[in-house]
């Protein structure tokens, strides 16, 4: 990037937004296709024909040669397939084309996409549509040649959702259109209610050079092995700590690759664990934010690689250290600005904020399973439920002035909670003024003063499952509040019955809130006397799909029929299976090829010294002898553990149905696996550093 430019200058410019498309789109069409979008109105063909026109000139203009419609499977990655612009026309002329038609419907061989069982093998056909209120953008390589991006959601012949982005946007059109009926109820107009979402990306950067060393790391994107070096996270001298240079560089590059796709990255620091880093935008719509999430995902992967660095965005990648999450902070705002989680200056006399913030209470309790499942993938496991944050039993946290809000509502009686200021007793610091709840770390879900902080998400994951699970149970409670306020005519009944609603919801569900430390055994005791949901593995996560109680509900708001979510459990099943297939595999290579073959070569040394050094007196050699004991005992568990995991694995493999199978790799694969890493965890502790095979946590955790 040239010297001194701005960011303005460049913000936004691979991105058919605003801008572009008032410069290449005349008055009329531009006005349309903002209709469009801002009131999700249907795309007519002639529009789609003027918008295409645009969109490709303005691709050309920006040195790209080809288009894709680009999608979300089930996988949870994105997936691409690329035309280019190129045609013939009759004479045989190369011209360059690119139609309405072209650009509202694409049609895709989706026989390779996981579909769990929703499409049959006759019926390979998938289609791809145009997601217009995402903007269209252009990837460029280094040498300049572009690809034109247009978000689009993947179906079936019949219209089933067989991507993660689908069902976002049904579920963004069922909490609009339910919080639009609230608000009308209370008076307040609107065309459209929008989840905003920010998505706080944690990361982490290695040294390339080590990565390629972990056979791990490459096959699974984490570490299977690897002792804990003297020093790890305990002094906290990473968190917040100054960038060094290099990490500098990647962060400054990423940032301006970022906002040339418009992607308004905002805040970057070092995080908790070493080599740990944070990046986090600044908030939009819910289905903007997750694509916009996808690429910052890859950017950093790419980006990492021109410093020598590798970016890992697995959950876990190192034991005993903090893993990876991605924060997702929602809320709900109407389309003329208001969000109606922004408690404002008098919390307790803001009704219809009191309302909002009671349903999304009511609603993460009463599915809780759900909300859990949301950010339940193989690598999270080792997050939610281990002994790291955030814990898997969902609860809330809301702060004291809202709780105290709450409270004297039920009871009856009136707070006034104004404004708090904070003194910092430092005479020419300017007071601060308080938020409405100050932070809880430990919290899985807290108000953090205008959204809901949900912190479970894993940092591989797509923000898609998260965000549409919070719209449908939210928009579940508002449409219930609705039915029960509709039809009332007079004012002071409705203000009645509106105080009502929400002491009644703040009575049945305050159960979920709780301020204490969510990581004490003390909350495990109380969460289990409140009755609150504590599901500590994905399988038992993936069942509640089936539950019926959900079923009814994201078929009442069309977001899922119950084929999708079969389809969805199913596939969620086979990715666990095919995870700890390929981790198991990993382990077991690396243990016969790398380790198993260091340890041997050692031994032998060891007791060619002890042969040697006897020979030059008996006395001499005792230590050596020692020594080359306890790696043989380790040698020998080492093989033992091998074989339980070559076992356990081999009855997983035959166990035929994919839930057996996955319940096999719960309950017996992954606990061999945790033997076998700790006798290998011990070796390597005893081993002469450069005997050991592969660079260890000190070298990778603290590189240059
Ligand atoms: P915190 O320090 O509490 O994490 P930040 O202000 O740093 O809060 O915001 C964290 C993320 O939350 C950012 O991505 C920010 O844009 C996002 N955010 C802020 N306000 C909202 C909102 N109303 N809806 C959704 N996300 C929001
Ligand atoms: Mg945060």
């Amino acid at each position: 990037m040239e010297q001194n430019l701005r960011i303005t200058d460049y913000f936004g410019c691979y991105v058919f937004g605003d801008d572009a498309m008032q410069k290449y789109m005349d008055a009329t069409t531009y006005a349309e296709l903002k209709e469009v979008i801002d009131k999700n109105r249907p795309l007519s063909s002639d529009l789609a024909n003027r918008v295409a026109d645009a969109m490709k000139e303005w691709a050309l203009d920006n040195g790209a040669t080809h288009y894709t419609h680009w999608f979300q499977p089930l996988t949870g990655t994105t997936a691409e397939k690329h035309d280019a612009f190129i045609s013939v026309d009759k004479s045989g002329h190369a011209i360059l084309e690119f139609t309405g038609k072209t650009l509202s419907k694409g049609e895709a061989d989706a026989s390779s996409f996981p579909s769990g069982g929703i499409r049959a093998t006759f019926e390979a056909r998938g289609y791809t549509a145009w997601d217009c209120s995402s903007p269209a953008f252009i990837k460029k390589n280094k040498n300049g040649v572009g690809i034109m991006y247009i978000p689009t959601a993947f179906c079936s012949y019949n219209g089933e959702a067989l991507d993660k982005k689908t069902p976002l946007l049904r579920s963004m059109e069922a909490l609009s259109r339910e919080a639009k009926r609230l608000l009308h109820i209370l008076g307040i107009v609107c065309d459209k209610v929008i989840p905003s979402v920010g998505g706080e990306q944690e990361y982490f950067l290695i040294d390339k050079d080590d990565y390629k060393k972990r056979t791990d790391l490459r096959f699974t994107g984490r570490t299977l092995f690897g002792a804990m070096p003297p020093k790890g996270q305990e002094k906290n001298d990473q968190y917040y700590a100054s960038i060094r240079e290099r990490v500098g560089l990647f962060m400054a590059e990423l940032n301006e690759d970022l906002w040339k796709l418009g992607i308004t990255a905002k805040t970057q620091h070092n995080e908790v664990a070493p080599a740990q880093h944070e990046l986090a935008p600044i908030f939009s719509s819910a289905n903007i934010a997750t694509d916009q999430n996808q690429l910052i995902m890859e950017t950093m992967k790419k980006v990492a690689d021109k410093y020598n660095l590798t970016c890992l965005l697995h959950e876990k990648p190192f034991a005993n250290v903090n893993g990876s999450g991605k924060h997702n902070n929602w809320s709900i705002t109407t389309d003329t600005g208001i969000n109606l989680l922004k408690p404002g200056k008098n919390p307790s006399e803001n009704k219809v904020f009191l309302l909002f913030f009671t349903a999304v209470i009511a609603a993460i309790d009463e599915y809780a399973d759900l909300v859990r499942m949301s950010a339940s993938n193989p690598g999270n496991e080792f997050r939610l439920g281990g002994n790291e944050a955030p814990p898997s039993i969902i609860s809330v946290y809301i702060g004291d002035d809202l709780e105290d809000t709450l409270n004297a509502i039920e009871d009856g009686r009136t707070v006034d909670i104004a404004k708090q200021r904070i003194e910092t007793g430092v005479s020419y610091v300017a007071p601060l003024s308080k938020d409405a709840s100050d932070r809880n770390r430990t919290s899985p879900v807290a108000f953090t003063g205008n959204k809901f902080e949900f912190r479970m998400v894993g940092s591989s994951a797509t923000l898609a499952n998260p965000n549409t699970t919070f719209n449908t149970i939210v928009a579940e409670m508002i449409s219930r509040i609705s039915s029960q306020l509709e039809g009332i005519s007079s004012q002071d009944e409705l203000d009645k019955k509106v105080v009502g609603i929400i002491k009644t919801l703040y009575k049945q569900h305050k159960r979920i809130i709780y301020k204490g430390n969510n990581y004490s055994r003390e909350w495990v005791r109380e969460a289990k006397r409140r009755g609150l949901v504590n599901i500590d593995n994905c399988i038992d996560a993936y069942e509640t799909l089936l539950d019926k109680k959900n079923i009814a509900l994201f078929e009442k708001h069309k977001v899922y029929n119950k084929k999708e979510l079969a389809s969805r459990h199913e596939i969620y099943l086979d990715n666990y299976v095919k995870t700890y297939n390929i981790e198991a595999l990993t382990m077991l290579t690396i243990v016969s090829r790398e380790i198993m073959p260091a340890v041997v070569r050692y031994e032998g040394e060891l007791a060619l010294g002890v042969r040697t050094l006897r020979e030059v007196n008996t006395k001499l050699g005792s230590v050596q002898s020692a020594l080359l004991a306890d790696v043989d005992t380790l040698l020998q568990q080492l093989k033992y553990h091998y074989e339980t995991l070559e076992n356990a694995h081999a009855v997983a493999s035959k166990a035929g149905d994919v839930k057996k199978q996955a319940y096999i790799y719960r309950d017996q694969v992954i606990p061999a696996m945790n033997e076998l890493r700790n006798v290998s965890d011990k070796l390597e502790n005893i081993i002469p550093k450069n005997v050991w095979p592969f660079p260890t946590y000190a070298d990778i955790l603290f590189y240059e």
